[in-house]
């Protein structure tokens, strides 16, 4: 037996069946058209960010990381949640401005930005989160050319990074950013070319749960942001200070203690240096806005048994859920929250497999779960699947295709 998750607070059985936003999944795959099925909860959306609001000093700004889930109808409803957006390609620039996203609230990101990513999110007016003195030299190219004014501000590369963060993305060599040594001679040269100076973007790392790492991250960040912008010699009109707040998705994992995040950052904002007086701060956060408010939900097609083990196969798998197998930045693979969601409150009987449509070993969903007896037509449910799921699999393989989406 190998232990399932922890199933995220907010979902609830209805005459039996899981049921999200009051309603039961059964009706919700009706509503939708068929399985597998994403669906995201609004409400648990809301209240998360309401409760983030609620802990943190008001001065912070609370961004939305794009790329953690794109959905159109979500990206709606965060405009009206979150103050800012952070994406990381074109492609996500086309979503956020579709979305009705102000293009003002808007800050891009990423190694890599093509010469016509630059240019619209500057004809835009989207703030370009520089990642090498190359692409800044084009950025001002294309503002020049285009008589333009481009919005700017640097990805540092720290020095440092966000411990027990599940992805690094800071401290030494990376591709990610500009080494911070080198940042005070580029924004220098950045304000000097007439370029609008939009401050400092400083990301650490990702699925932190430890709050005392987070904090201690945050200060790291304030004072090599302080120490950056007495170098530049120029106000630091906003921070980016990253994000990396995790959530739990493995048996054992414990939520983010965000009273106590929020409490050492408003002891920091009560003592800012002179040269982050007039600072703008802002986090950027995917998965913990509303990783924990999605389910994917997927038929059992065939339940079958191979040497004494039970497997239940169903039309969903790793095309649409790459992280919940294991195979998305994961070393030993582990069971996310997961159950059979048309029998939500009956108790677990048997151990069994659940395994996703691809023909290939990696297609699993949960190994050796505890789970009560279902059979062919009943429904699964793969908690903590409203970031980096449907966008971050490949739906392509096997010719499967995408899976469906709802907000409810
Ligand atoms: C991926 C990413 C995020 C979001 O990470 P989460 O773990 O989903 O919060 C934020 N900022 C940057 C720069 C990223 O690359």
């Amino acid at each position: 037996m190998k232990p399932l998750g922890p199933i995220p607070p907010g979902f609830e059985a209805i005459d039996g069946e899981l049921a999200v936003g009051g309603r039961k999944a059964s009706a919700l795959v009706a509503e939708a058209g068929g399985t597998p099925l994403f669906v995201y909860s609004g409400e648990l959306i809301r209240r998360r960010v309401a409760a983030l609001r609620r802990a943190m000093p008001e001065r912070l700004r609370i961004h939305y990381a794009v790329k953690a889930n794109p959905y159109l109808s979500l990206l709606e409803l965060m405009g009206e949640l979150v103050d800012g957006f952070d994406i990381a390609s074109g492609g996500e620039l086309g979503f956020a401005l579709a979305a009705g996203l102000p293009a003002g609230r808007i800050s891009f990101a990423g190694p890599g930005k093509r010469d016509e990513e630059l240019t619209r999110a500057i004809l835009e007016g989207v703030t370009l989160n520089l990642e090498s003195e190359a692409e800044a030299r084009r950025a001002l190219a294309i503002g020049e050319r285009e008589g333009v004014t481009p919005r700017l501000a640097i990805r540092v590369n720290p020095d440092f990074e966000l411990r027990g963060s599940g992805m690094k993305m800071g401290g030494g060599a990376k591709p990610f950013g500009i080494d911070a040594e080198r940042v005070p001679a580029l924004a220098r040269e950045i304000v000097a070319a007439g370029a609008e100076w939009r401050g400092l973007h400083i990301f650490t790392g990702s699925q932190a749960l430890d709050a005392a790492a987070i904090a201690e991250t945050q200060s790291n960040v304030l004072d090599l942001a302080a120490e950056l912008s007495r170098a530049i010699g120029h106000p630091l009109p906003h921070l980016n200070m990253g994000g990396g707040f995790g959530i739990p998705y493995f048996s054992g994992d414990r939520p983010v203690d965000i009273a106590t995040v929020g409490a050492a950052l408003a002891e920091r904002f009560e003592a800012l240096p002179d040269v982050l007086a007039g600072t703008e701060f802002a986090v950027e956060l995917g998965r913990y806005l509303v990783g924990e408010a999605g389910v994917y939900l997927t038929r059992i097609v065939d339940r079958k048994v191979s040497h004494g083990t039970t497997y239940l196969i169903t039309d969903g798998g790793l095309h649409h859920q790459l992280a919940a197998s294991g195979n998305f930045g994961t070393v030993v693979r582990r069971n996310y929250p997961a159950a059979i969601a048309s029998r939500f409150d009956a108790e677990p009987t048997e151990e069994a497999n659940i395994v996703g449509c691809l023909c290939t070993p990696l297609d699993r969903l949960a190994d050796q779960a505890m789970l009560p007896r279902a059979d062919a037509g009943d429904l699964v449910a793969v908690f903590c699947a409203g970031a980096y799921g449907a966008s971050a699999s490949p739906a392509a393989f096997l010719g499967q295709g995408p899976a469906r989406e709802i907000l409810v």
